[in-house]
């Protein structure tokens, strides 16, 4: 049969129609849809990338509200000749989610499970609900939905079923196309269809089921020469619904479902409305076998052997893996649990099921099998859940901290799913192995051994060489995947990346069969062109998101000179070493700020909802502008002048970059580091150069400089809080909500105090340090020292309590200051002055080998991150290396066997809140430690993203109501739902945020210690 050819509205979906019709578009979308409509420059560039190497910029982005905004759409884009993309979470490694589209994104208003039957194990769901938030729900019911992907707390399962995704133990369950009953689904001529059993199909799908046989009838041969065997096939359509082939059948009973064709199809056939799921049985228990091998040959060899135990996940963790999990502190103990002597690689097998004991016989025949295979005592066995959890996310911090390369060369996806059978495993990597080495790269190898598919990412650099070279490896690999009769693309898809592989892999008389599904389906070419048929070459530099020199738009960055040291990353890396130059060499003309914006590669974990802080502005909005990503997508398209002239200082970034808290959470949570709270400050710094600062900037920023005098006239300054109609006053003039009490002042400051005379002296802290050991500084900041000078004089009693000599560092009338409310606000020179004036002050002791103990999480951690950054040279790096939380500081003592004091039992329970700054640098656990030091106490930590408060962000007019949302979603709650506890909270925003949200009084943990000081009575009242 001779197919005509789509009629193309746009052949490769990489050009945008004239101004004319984006105008239009918009124009119709605003008038006839309630979604969001998004047509400008920063928007469409956030839109433009995926997890892959491309971008393209789409011609606007649709964010709907109702299912009948997405059909309006549809069908306004069909009139005006406009493509459609439909895109879930944006995490496609090829760069099917990018396009010169329409982008409809079902992310943020499509979530809800619509019907789930327990009996039958189905469940139907909106196409924009994460996998995760499903299995939340599902959990209850001992039910969940089994196709595992990596990426849980981000995708969705309109864009899993988009991919044909695959989890972890798709041995023991199949991909998504073996778990989807049914799908409603939009045709590009605005028909509702629904897709399922054939036997049950309405005329339209009844029409194309027997369009589909037909080819699958008439192509009976290629398909049996050319269809690659392997359950891991996830290229072109799944025209084999009709003629089985894959090694798991789609169905139980041999039937044909029609929502098959549907799965992987990248959204070119149909724009997915629902989704009806097969349900499985939550696995009551699992056991784990790490099997240890000499050699990752042997490892290889063994797959094949190892999944005749029925395990539920074979994983591979390769040298590389294991020796960066021992590098890391937090991950050593756990990887050396794992470990006989030092392995070449290890495999992890999982068994599941209902019967530990059935379980444990499994384990007992997999040390059997090992010892027949030659490989005697060579597994560790896990069976309790704590152990196996923790080394599962080993395997996945070891894949995030290789991806977090400095340098222009990055690991780059584009061959790293292609599954071969079992047998051929070990000659394949060896031979891929070779054809790194002989490209001048290499690749660390991991994941899915069970079914053939291991992931691998040689380095290369795309602006330089890297589509040669990406090109050279994909052709080598091709042909040992031909050789070892194998899948090219085995579980990320198509897209840009694989799509011209199509045709290689399949021969052209079932590529023309693809088009004939295609013509069937979407005659017009609405959805999503380019993608599976016609796609362009993979190495079209003109489509890559770093394009080379040699490109027509190469990816520039435009000079700049940071306030910030981010020297760190200008370096560049070498591919088969990863050694990086020294920093400052890596030839970025931004000083390292492009590079460190760079360092996103859109992988979206910045979506999550899971523990963790990344990201609370996400958490509430569920924008993409408001996200890590979106961020960072926007500065470097704005360094990079994509964005126009001055957009990196343009109000366009403000609007982006304002409702980042600066919480840190991405420092710590993303996977290569984007540290967007010291982006932020950057930015700020160029921003308000350009604009100036506001007076609520200068009020905030030099608190500090004020605060003496301030608080020798508490009633004047309370005045704002006292006089109706001052807070109004405050929010028209100042920006500061009018529903916010400030800060109350107060004369008795601990710099006015008494007490200083019970401070160690700078000699006898010096003495004490060189004789026993046990001093102390403290550095009393702004705001535990003018606001809240009890949290001072508490920790001072504590520390005095366990025999150290606490001396305190004060200059002339006041107080020493980090620069923490300079940064904020963009005045980087004069946080710097502050932050260099207390380094000089705290340097002799620093340099004695005394810590230097804060209270103030945000003013404290300044010193170990910050300061460090605003050329402040060696002393700030001394200074750094002995600061340490008040609790981290008692921790350690503890530890050491340093630190002993009498307390009381605090007779009730005690709730922790960690700031976010704790938790990004992991001093949370501390906290715990020295709460469980009070006799009796079981601390509990709330599970909390940022409080919402951060610093003055919660006090201002125009951040209150995300403020409140952002303490809504987890703080407190918890908080209002345990009146019987003590809360703990170190940070002193926190705290009031606690107070407005709950109207209960939360308190730092040296308060709360003090107050339970014995067996002396404490010398002030119980602080709770
Ligand atoms: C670090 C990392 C790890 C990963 N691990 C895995 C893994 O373990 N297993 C795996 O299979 N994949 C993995 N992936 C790839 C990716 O995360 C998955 O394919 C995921 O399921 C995609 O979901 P999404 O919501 O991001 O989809 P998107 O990227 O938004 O969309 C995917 C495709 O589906 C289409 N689509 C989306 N919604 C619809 C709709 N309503 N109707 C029709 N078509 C639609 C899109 O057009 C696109 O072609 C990984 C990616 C990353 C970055
Ligand atoms: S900011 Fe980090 S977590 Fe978010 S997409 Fe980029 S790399 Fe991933
Ligand atoms: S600092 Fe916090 S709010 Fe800002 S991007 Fe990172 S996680 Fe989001």
């Amino acid at each position: 049969m001779q197919i005509e050819p789509a009629k193309n509205l746009m052949p490769a979906g990489t050009q945008l129609p004239a101004n004319e019709v984006s105008e239009a578009l918009a124009r119709r979308l605003r008038a006839e849809t309630q979604g969001e409509v998004l047509f400008d420059a920063g928007s469409r560039g956030r839109y433009a990338t995926d997890a892959s190497i491309y971008q393209i910029m789409p011609v606007g982005v649709l964010v709907p509200r109702t299912e009948q905004d997405i059909a309006i759409a549809i069908d306004i884009a069909r009139d005006l000749k406009v493509p459609v993309l439909p895109r879930g979470a944006g995490t496609s490694q090829c760069g099917q989610t990018t396009g010169a589209a329409l982008v409809i994104d079902t992310s943020k208003h499509f979530r809800k499970v619509l019907a789930v039957d327990a009996e039958q194990r189905s469940a139907t769901v909106e196409p924009g609900l994460v996998l995760d938030h499903l299995n939340a729900q599902l959990k209850p019911l001992g039910l969940w939905y089994p196709v595992d992907v990596s990426t849980s707390a981000q995708a969705t399962l309109g864009g899993m079923a988009g991919n044909n995704s695959c989890g972890s133990r798709s041995i023991a369950y199949g991909n998504m196309v073996h778990n989807v009953l049914g799908a409603s689904a939009w045709l590009s001529d605005g028909t509702l269809v629904d897709f399922g059993p054939v036997a049950s199909l309405g005329a339209r799908a009844a029409a194309i089921a027997s369009h589909v046989q037909q080819l699958a009838l008439q192509h009976r041969a290629e398909i049996a020469a050319n269809w690659p065997k392997v359950m891991r096939r996830v290229a072109g359509y799944n025209l084999d619904i009709f003629d089985n082939q894959s090694e798991k059948p789609y169905t139980n009973d041999g039937s044909v479902n029609l929502a098959h064709l549907l799965i992987g199809a990248e959204g070119t056939l149909a724009f997915t409305r629902q989704l009806t799921l097969r349900l499985a049985e939550l696995p009551r228990t699992k056991v784990l076998g790490v099997v240890n091998f000499p050699t990752f040959r042997a490892a290889m060899d063994a797959a094949q052997h190892l999944v005749k135990l029925g395990p539920t996940a074979v994983e591979l963790v390769d040298r590389t893996m294991i020796e960066l999990s021992l590098a890391n502190p937090a991950f050593r103990p756990t990887m050396q649990a794992a470990l006989i002597g030092q392995p070449a690689a290890i495999l992890l097998v999982e068994f599941s099921g209902a019967d530990k004991s059935a379980l444990l016989a499994k384990l007992k025949a997999l040390t059997e099998l090992m010892g027949d295979l030659g490989l005697p005592d060579s597994v560790v066995t896990l069976t309790d859940d704590a152990p196996q959890k923790a080394l599962w996310e080993v395997r996945k911090a070891g894949l995030n901290i290789m991806m977090s390369l400095k340098g222009d060369g990055k690991p780059v996806s584009f061959i790293e799913d292609c599954a071969v059978p079992l047998e051929s495993l070990a000659e394949y990597t060896d031979a891929l192995t070779d054809v790194f080495a002989k490209h001048g790269t290499r690749g660390t190898w991991y994941a899915h051994a069970s079914v053939g598919t291991l992931h691998v990412r040689p380095i290369l650099d795309m602006r330089a060489g890297g589509a040669a070279k990406m090109r050279a490896i994909a052709e080598e690999a091709s042909l040992l995947v031909r050789q070892y009769k194998g899948a090219f693309s085995g579980e990320h898809g198509d897209g840009l990346c694989r799509g011209e592989w199509i045709a290689w892999q399949f021969g052209p008389a079932i590529n023309e069969a693809f088009r004939s599904i295609k013509h069937e389906l979407d005659p017009i070419n609405l959805f999503n062109p380019g993608k599976i048929i016609d796609p362009p070459r993979m190495d079209d530099t003109s489509l890559f998101r770093f394009a080379p020199p040699s490109a027509a738009r190469p990816y520039k960055r435009i000079p700049l000179t940071p306030v910030l040291d981010w020297s760190a990353w200008n370096v560049q890396a070498d591919p088969v070493t990863e050694v990086t130059t020294a920093p400052g060499t890596g030839g970025d003309v931004t000083g390292g700020f492009a590079a460190a914006v760079e360092m996103c590669n859109n992988n979206g974990h910045c979506r999550k909802f899971d523990a963790g802080t990344m990201c609370p502005s996400y958490r509430v909005t569920r924008d993409e502008q408001h996200l890590t990503r979106g961020r960072a997508n926007t500065l470097r398209l704005a360094v990079s002048g994509q964005l126009g002239p001055n957009a990196f200082t343009s109000t366009a970034m403000h609007e982006t970059m304002d409702l980042c808290v600066g919480c840190k959470g991405c420092k710590r949570d993303c996977p290569t580091g984007v540290d967007m709270a010291r982006m932020k400050i950057e930015f700020l710094a160029h921003y308000k150069a350009e604009h100036g600062h506001t007076l609520q900037d200068r009020l905030v920023a030099r608190l500090p400089e004020y605060a003496a005098a301030a608080s020798r006239v508490p009633w004047l300054m309370n005045l704002r809080d006292a006089l109706p109609g001052a807070a109004w006053l405050s929010e028209k003039l100042l920006g500061f909500s009018a529903r916010r009490s400030l800060p109350k002042w107060r004369s008795d400051t601990f710099w006015r105090s008494a007490e200083l005379a019970t401070l160690a002296t700078r000699q006898q802290a010096l003495a004490a340090a060189a004789t026993n050991g046990k001093a102390a500084v403290l550095f009393v900041d702004t705001f535990n020292g003018t606001f809240e000078s009890e949290n001072a004089w508490a920790a001072v009693r504590v520390l005095q309590a366990a025999g150290y000599a606490v001396h305190s560092v004060a200059k002339d009338g006041g107080h020493h200051c980090c620069g923490r409310t300079y940064l904020a606000r963009g005045m980087v020179d004069a946080a710097k002055a502050r932050a260099g004036a207390l380094i000089d002050a705290l340097l002799p002791f620093a340099q004695a080998g005394i810590a230097i103990v804060g209270l103030e999480p945000s003013c404290l951690l300044t010193l170990r991150d910050e300061a460090l950054v605003m050329g402040l040279g060696a002393d700030a790096v001394t200074v750094s290396a002995q600061a340490l939380m008040f609790e981290e500081f008692i921790a350690r003592e503890a530890k050491a066997g340093r630190f002993a004091i009498d307390l009381k039992a605090a007779g009730k329970p005690i709730l922790l809140h960690g700031h976010c700054h704790q938790k990004a640098f992991g001093a949370v656990s501390a906290i715990l430690d020295v709460l469980k030091l009070i006799p009796g106490a079981q601390p509990e930590l709330i599970e909390s993203s940022c409080c919402g408060m951060a610093g003055s962000f919660g006090y201002e007019a125009s951040h209150h109501a995300v403020s409140m949302q952002m303490a809504e979603l987890s703080l407190l709650p918890a908080v209002r739902q345990r009146p019987d506890a003590i809360i703990v909270a170190d940070g002193t925003s926190c705290r009031h945020q606690i107070a407005d949200g709950t109207q209960r009084e939360a308190i730092h943990v040296a308060r709360l210690l003090a107050s339970l000081l014995g067996p002396e009575p404490s010398a002030r009242p119980p602080a709770h």
